[in-house]
């Protein structure tokens, strides 16, 4: 195991899943240093559970559908011998290897766009330890620090400062598990 890495950034996300990496995406055009501290994997659930394995089964199921009415359309499937085939059956094997491998391409996608405009992406789970400090336990046993400073949306024609003081933004979807330790302690506003 690991010591505990302190590293420099001005923005800490937890959770890289769209609510994440969009807004890793638009702090890092605006020019903060930003870490993206993710779980399971970028793109959330979305990516690795949600959409992308819906739609891909939706689509598997959708094939099957046409074949039933093949026969009524005037098509007749046939194998390789020229018998008559009257049954599509989906392999699960083959649907299920299918489904994460295309989770998985989205996923390295995304966190290349992520990279490319100098996001910093950790693998682990993180937790808000004090106000404005985010520990993270990354999967290659390494724990780090990350003390996000304030952000300000500074409104220069108004001169009015917008936004938050505690440089973090919690983004870790309706399923995660243990909400206290992803509350900023001490908010009082
Ligand atoms: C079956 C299904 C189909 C859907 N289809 C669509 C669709 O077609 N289009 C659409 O727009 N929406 C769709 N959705 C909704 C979509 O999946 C969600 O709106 C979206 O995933 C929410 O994004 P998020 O970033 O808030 O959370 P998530 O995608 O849940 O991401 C949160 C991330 O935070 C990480 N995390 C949690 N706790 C920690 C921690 N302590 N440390 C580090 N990381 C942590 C998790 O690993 C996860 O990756 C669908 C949902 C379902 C269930």
């Amino acid at each position: 195991m690991g010591g505990v890495i302190t590293r420099d950034t001005s923005v800490v996300i937890i959770g890289g899943g769209p609510g994440g990496y969009e807004a890793a995406l638009v702090a890092a055009q605006l020019g903060a240093t930003v870490t993206v501290v993710e779980r399971d994997g970028v793109g959330g659930a979305a990516v690795l559970t949600d959409c992308v394995p819906s739609k891909a089964l939706i689509a598997t199921a959708d094939y099957m559908s046409d074949f039933e009415v093949a026969a009524r359309l005037g098509v007749r499937l046939q194998d390789a011998e020229g018998d008559e085939v009257s049954d599509a059956v989906a392999l699960a094997d083959t649907v299920n290897h299918r489904i994460l491998d295309l989770a998985a391409a989205q996923s390295c996608d995304i966190q290349r766009s992520l990279e490319q405009v100098g996001v910093t992406v950790l693998r682990g789970a993180a937790r808000v330890a004090e106000r404005g400090l985010v520990v993270a336990d990354l999967a290659d046993g390494t724990t780090h620090e990350l003390a996000a400073e304030p952000v300000r949306i500074d409104d220069g024609d108004v001169g009015a400062e917008l936004g938050s003081d505690e440089g973090g933004l919690v983004a870790a979807g309706a399923a995660a598990e243990d909400r206290d330790s992803l509350a900023w302690q001490g908010h009082d506003g």
